[in-house]
């Protein structure tokens, strides 16, 4: 059939991601133009409210127009509605290469790397983390002051994947020909879970490009029942798949709770929902049933928390070239404002060829169950990086360089914690 230049494309998804992936309103207008072989228009007007509602695109307020290719993004959301896997999409590491990668670096390098499955997901992928250091398979490790680095806590942001996991072969790989890398870590060590949401990033990759969570079917019984009555489950009890992993922290300490659910906000009602933070499963920002309920979180908790030398963290996202620190729940400062700010300004100064913007994470929007204020509230420095103004860059060129980037600034926070330990 003909396709309109103004007009989008696209068919329902055949699986539950429809119910996600739109919008109520924009379905029931949809719904009535439904035509015989099952194509649908949208305007360019009805895509960019969409886009901005679902923050894939950003408001003009909360950022510099420059820090997102609005072009591309809307490229890559039409291909995405129509289901067609994104041309890019060879030039990101699959789930399966970055296992074997990881595995490689450690039977090359065994005194340098060392991988762990740190948790299996709902669909059976392992969760892998790997730890990088001068004696990284000695038993006699934690001694050395650490960084963290998590890539991919949402599906669809794929440089926030590639950055940390081409990190981790850098540093093995030119740890004999780079002195300061060698440097780095004889003094440090480094662990990079490049990969906490496989599930979704396998399903972003092959279905949705824009997929957020991860893939864990939620079932009715889950859920209040004053949010169930308002959905129809499948015939295996399923109301809606994936919960924000990014929306899911909560370290069982009962004075931290308001930070995994601020206290205004009901487990009964979406009506009172805190900022981008959602109680509705069909929701791309959906907390889950309880803090902490999903085990890519329990296993990067664990992780840390059982690690004191683990001082610090880089969680990796996209989009918006921001380095953000707590709090994302409230628009406070934190007491330690001065050292986050004067790490930011060296991660951002690290990056020679772009401008990256240090600020609280709540100035970009306020969110609940996040990453970093569990970090904070638990003496951990953390930050969340957005790398870059797309979700899925296109050239293998332009990706090395964001990779590069983030290389620099998260390297001047591990110098920063080794100078400071
Ligand atoms: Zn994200």
């Amino acid at each position: 059939m003909e396709i309109n230049d103004n007009k989008i494309p696209y068919t329902f998804m055949d699986n539950d991601a429809k119910a996600t992936v739109y919008p109520d309103r924009l379905r029931t207008s949809i719904a009535k133009t439904i035509d015989v072989d099952g194509d649908h228009f949208l305007s360019d007007k009805e895509i960019q409210e969409y886009l901005l509602m679902k923050n894939i695109l950003k408001a003009e307020k909360l950022m510099d127009p420059s820090c997102q290719d609005e072009k591309h993004i809307k490229h890559d959301f039409s291909l995405a509605l129509q289901k067609k896997p994104l041309p890019q999409t060879r030039n990101y590491h699959s789930y399966e290469q970055v296992v074997c990668k990881l595995q490689e670096l450690e039977k090359n390098h065994p005194d340098l790397a060392k991988t762990f499955v740190i948790a299996k997901t709902a669909e059976g992928r392992d969760v892998m983390a790997i730890r990088i250091s001068k004696g990284a398979s000695d038993s006699e490790t934690g001694k050395k002051p650490g960084l963290l680095l998590t890539g991919c806590h949402h599906a669809g942001e794929w440089t926030s994947m590639e950055a940390p996991f081409s990190m981790a072969e850098r540093l093995v790989e030119s740890y004999g020909s780079d002195e300061q890398v060698r440097k780095r870590l004889d003094s440090a060590e480094i662990w990079i879970v490049p990969l906490l949401n496989p599930d979704g990033y396998e399903f972003s990759r092959d279905e949705y490009a824009f997929w957020r969570k991860n893939r864990r079917p939620i079932q009715e019984s889950e859920v209040p029942p004053e949010i169930a009555a308002g959905m129809t489950p499948d015939e295996n009890g399923v109301v809606a798949h994936g919960v924000d992993l990014n929306r899911n922290y909560y370290d069982g300490n009962p004075e931290h709770f308001q930070l995994y659910r601020p206290k205004s906000d009901t487990p009964e009602s979406t009506g009172d929902d805190f900022g981008m933070t959602s109680d509705a499963p069909d929701s791309e920002v959906y907390r889950g049933p309880s803090g902490a309920s999903e085990k890519e979180i329990q296993a990067v908790l664990a992780l840390w928390m059982k690690r004191k030398n683990i001082q610090g963290i880089v969680n990796h996202h996209n989009y918006s070239k921001n380095i953000l620190y707590p709090w994302a729940s409230s628009p406070d400062g934190v007491p330690n404002e001065e050292v986050y700010k004067e790490i930011g300004r060296r991660m951002s100064d690290a990056i020679k060829d772009d401008t990256y913007i240090v600020g609280r994470s709540c100035g970009l929007y306020p969110s609940s169950g996040d990453a970093d204020d569990f970090a904070e509230v638990n003496d951990r420095l953390s930050f969340t990086m957005e790398i870059g103004n797309d979700f899925h860059p296109e050239s293998k060129e332009e990706i090395d360089k964001l990779c590069n980037r983030v290389y620099q600034a998260d390297m001047a926070f591990l110098d920063w914690i080794v100078e400071h330990r």
